[in-house]
């Protein structure tokens, strides 16, 4: 096992751009503390920089960006919805490094050009090379960036034969070197509990893709310490499959940095109860919450990924799932932009 100095040692020999502002602070939500007999704490991924909005894919990208200049790429592509955060905070990390953003967003939810919303009109300020896909009835975000692939294929050949150097990074940035950003946040929050003589009971996040709690599992298995990991689901995913899939992008974590593979089924669990109606589609439940936070604390969380994990952390908490005096991290992997988004994104927040 290794301390957290250890890990960030051996992350420190990884190539790295500097974009955020870390680390990230560590709060104490004092009222929802007092209220539910638990010490909770928020992870402030969301606080992450480089701009007012940051979250958690900005740890991956200072990974990402520093592969991407290393092998002297001019044009990162990546993939979304048309409202994701992935895509938008790619695009600034790009103009950053001076590189070109190329975004491949399906249309979900279908924007209005005249009318752009939150991450879509950002991506728009800032320049970016915008392919927007249709989605058919019935298929998944997977089956639209597969069923499009001959256009986007086109569209990488085209890049590649006037010259261009293309980084071509999957949605989530959940690639080894992306998930070292998670290795690296499990460090970091590690010490800062120590630094409070605390040690976490509980980690809750929200998990997409899958890299940034891959990348948390990674970082406990080379720490050992014990905290109950749990990753809440915000799509339809098949849970078994899904942990798999996880499982095995933590071992190519571990493998990327050197590491035995000795992350484990036992260092996490999956929450698949809080994620409907469905990805990007609003939970009434889950929007009482991000009322209950702003209305606590002051904060926001979003409808499609933070709410739905704050949600259920909460629930997990007031069912007593969580014993009382428990330490708790809520890892806030931001999101908020979201709230400015499509009403079919937002639902109502306004009731009550
Ligand atoms: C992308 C995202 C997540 C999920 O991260 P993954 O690494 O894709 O699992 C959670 N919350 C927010 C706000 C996000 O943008």
């Amino acid at each position: 096992m290794k301390t957290p100095k250890e890990v960030l040692a051996l992350l420190s020999a990884q190539p790295r751009q500097t974009l955020g502002f870390y680390p990230t602070p560590l709060q104490k939500l004092e009222r929802i503390s007092a209220e539910t007999h638990v010490e909770l704490y928020a992870k402030r991924e969301d606080f992450s920089g480089m701009t007012l909005f940051g979250g958690n894919k900005i740890r991956k990208l200072e990974y990402l960006m520093g592969d991407a200049k290393a092998k002297g790429c001019d044009v990162v592509v990546t993939y979304g919805a048309t409202q994701s955060n992935h895509a938008m905070q790619t695009a600034t990390a790009a103009r950053k490094c001076g590189l070109t953003p190329v975004l491949f967003l399906v249309a979900i939810v279908e924007p209005k050009p005249a009318d752009l919303r939150a991450n879509l009109l950002l991506d728009t300020i800032l320049g970016a090379e915008l392919h927007i896909l249709t989605q058919l009835p019935g298929e998944s975000m997977d089956d639209t960036l597969d069923r499009c692939r001959p256009q986007i294929d086109a569209v990488l050949d085209g890049l590649r034969q006037s010259g261009r150097k293309v980084y071509d990074l999957p949605s989530g940035g959940t690639t080894p070197v992306g998930m070292l950003g998670y290795v690296h946040a499990y460090a970091e929050l590690t010490e800062q509990l120590h630094a409070l003589g605390r040690e976490a009971d509980y980690l809750f996040v929200s998990t997409g893709t899958g890299g940034t709690l891959a990348g948390l599992i990674a970082g406990k298995a080379l720490i050992g310490s014990s905290p109950d990991l749990v990753g809440v689901q915000v799509s339809p995913k098949v849970t078994e499959a899904y942990a798999e899939e996880i499982l095995a992008l933590s071992n190519q974590t571990l493998r990327h940095l050197g590491q035995p593979e000795t992350a484990e089924r036992s260092l996490f669990r999956l929450e698949n109860g809080y994620y409907h109606p469905g990805y990007e589609i609003p939970s009434p439940k889950a929007n009482d919450d991000i009322r209950y936070l702003a209305r606590t604390e002051g904060l926001f969380t979003d409808p499609v990924y933070s709410g739905k994990g704050f949600h259920a952390m909460m629930e997990h908490i007031r069912r007593g799932l969580v014993p009382p005096n428990s330490t708790v991290v809520f890892i806030h992997t931001g999101g908020a932009t979201a709230l400015f988004s499509e009403a079919e994104i937002v639902g109502d927040l306004t009731e009550k």
